[in-house]
């Protein structure tokens, strides 16, 4: 089901869960406001999920609500993550912000894609 961003932070929703630790993930990077991991059906040879460790459903919630340290680190992070040389030919960044762009986890999500030409600027994730 695709997310309705006007609805509150589900505490429950998978991402939550991976922060609290009560599901796995294949960490690649974690600070005190970030958290990234594989994807778990990756469409690319790289697929890294970047998140914020507060509670945001999306974009929107996220620029609206976030703090100036929390934006800050969210986007340090997808830099920092962008430069391992696995993605030194470049990548693809994607956040999909409720049911038209098919958002189907309600916790905000930054895909980074990589390690292929990626092609067509849209793809379906
Ligand atoms: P979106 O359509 O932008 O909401 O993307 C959600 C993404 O979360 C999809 O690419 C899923 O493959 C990914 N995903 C869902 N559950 C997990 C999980 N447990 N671990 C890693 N990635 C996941």
């Amino acid at each position: 089901m695709t997310v309705d961003i006007h609805q509150p932070y589900d505490d429950n929703n998978i991402f939550a869960r991976i922060i609290r630790g009560e599901i796995p993930c294949k960490k690649v990077f974690e600070n005190d406001q970030v958290l990234a991991f594989h994807d778990i059906n990756p469409q690319a040879p790289v697929h890294i999920l970047v998140i914020p460790k507060g509670r945001y459903v999306s974009w929107d919630d996220f620029s609206e609500k976030a703090s100036d340290t929390e934006i800050a680190a969210l986007t340090r992070a997808v830099g920092q993550i962008s430069r391992d040389p696995a993605l030194n030919n470049g990548y693809r960044l994607i956040v999909n912000c409720g049911h038209d762009a098919d958002q189907l986890v309600p916790h905000l999500h930054i895909h980074i894609l990589s390690g292929k030409e990626l092609g067509a600027k849209l793809i379906q994730l």
